[in-house]
């Protein structure tokens, strides 16, 4: 996949750090979670306490990190970050904790991946801001409790359905993020152009935008292949035939689609008549993981309409037989 939302190398993530808005006010979109942080946070601010624990929610390259960021500095406290399978031992979550200063965000990355056992000593440090640790080993072994800072929990995840229960429980706060639409990636390609000191005029970027993936990530991160496209087949501008030129060298097609996306709906159409079938009989058939369709791949295609996810498993729509070209048999969903 040359441009996916998935993570990326280190260089990547260092210009990621980089295009990052810093304050909530440059967070563009998700307005319904930017006004519910906006009155929690000042809430918080005002009472000199800590902000209740936040659960963000949603596909990869929609702003969880970034906001966790935002959060941290609209407090005007320190972040200290992690993720879910970095945290092997009870131990690794303690060290952090214990270091924390008061009022502090924790942001823990894919918290549905964090083992049972480092989970366990979460509870009590969420609730009540203690840790029960074991000091020692063997027949000498005992357990402590250690009195914690007040600290916020900033928890991102791909699908809360995959968080236990009482986990979830313990969020005080709980926000979907959900695709942009290409007014919003507009603003934000036109902002990251301006940082990157690139040329380029509105139909460039609102091209660019349209065909993003409703995704921040991607569409930043096709701005810089196209960046290169510019400089090296044109002017260094980036116009709209510029960008369709290089997406079109990238395999972006005019919906916005890329080759995986094509890969799953023709898969569906071609080899399973449109489904119903199941996540995993597709999985093998374009030799992906299912967890990668279901969190990567798939969410996009469902909200524009091309798959939709039924009982039975997986249905190509109307609009997906329409986009391959192909004529839809008679009984096809959508
Ligand atoms: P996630 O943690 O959900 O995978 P990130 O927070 O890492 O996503 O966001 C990926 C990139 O997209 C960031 O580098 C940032 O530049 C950009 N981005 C994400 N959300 C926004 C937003 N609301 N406004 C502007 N840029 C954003």
């Amino acid at each position: 996949r040359v441009i996916s939302a998935a993570p990326a190398s280190p260089q990547e993530e260092a210009i990621e750090r980089a295009l990052r808005p810093k304050l909530l006010q440059e967070y563009v979109g998700q307005a319904k979670a930017r006004e519910q942080l906006e009155i929690f946070i000042g809430a918080a601010k005002k009472r000199g306490e800590a902000l209740d624990h936040v659960l963000l929610f949603g596909p990869p390259g929609l702003g969880k990190t970034t906001l966790s960021h935002i959060i941290a500095a609209e407090l005007g406290v320190n972040l200290r970050q992690t993720s879910g399978p970095v945290l092997e031992k009870p131990k690794d979550l303690a060290a952090l904790l214990t270091n924390l200063e008061r009022n502090d965000v924790l942001f823990i990355d894919e918290i549905h991946r964090l083992s049972p056992v480092v989970e366990e000593i979460l509870y009590p440090a969420l609730e009540d801001y203690q840790i029960d640790i074991m000091i020692g080993e063997g027949p000498a072994a005992r357990s402590i409790k250690l009195d914690l800072q007040p600290f916020t929990l900033v928890g991102a995840t791909t699908r809360a359905g995959m968080l236990t229960n009482p986990l979830r429980d313990r969020f005080g706060i709980v926000a979907r993020l959900e695709f942009y639409t290409p007014e919003e990636l507009a603003r934000i390609v036109r902002r990251s152009a301006g940082l990157l000191g690139t040329p380029m005029d509105d139909a460039g970027g609102f091209e660019l935008a349209r065909r993003s993936r409703g995704t921040p990530r991607i569409a930043n991160r096709l701005l810089r292949r196209v960046r290169d496209y510019a400089e090296v087949k044109g002017e260094g501008h980036i116009t709209q035939d510029i960008a369709n030129r290089a997406l079109a060298m990238l395999d972006v097609d005019p919906q916005g689609f890329d080759v995986m996306d094509r890969k799953l709906l023709e898969a569906l159409i071609h080899r399973f008549d449109g489904g119903p079938v199941g996540l995993d009989n597709i999985a093998a058939s374009i030799g992906e993981e299912a967890g990668t369709i279901e969190d990567v791949i798939e969410p996009y295609l469902i909200q524009q309409g091309y798959l939709q996810r039924t009982t039975r498993g997986r249905v190509a729509t109307l609009a997906a037989y329409r986009h391959l070209g192909v004529t839809p048999p008679q009984a096809a969903g959508g």
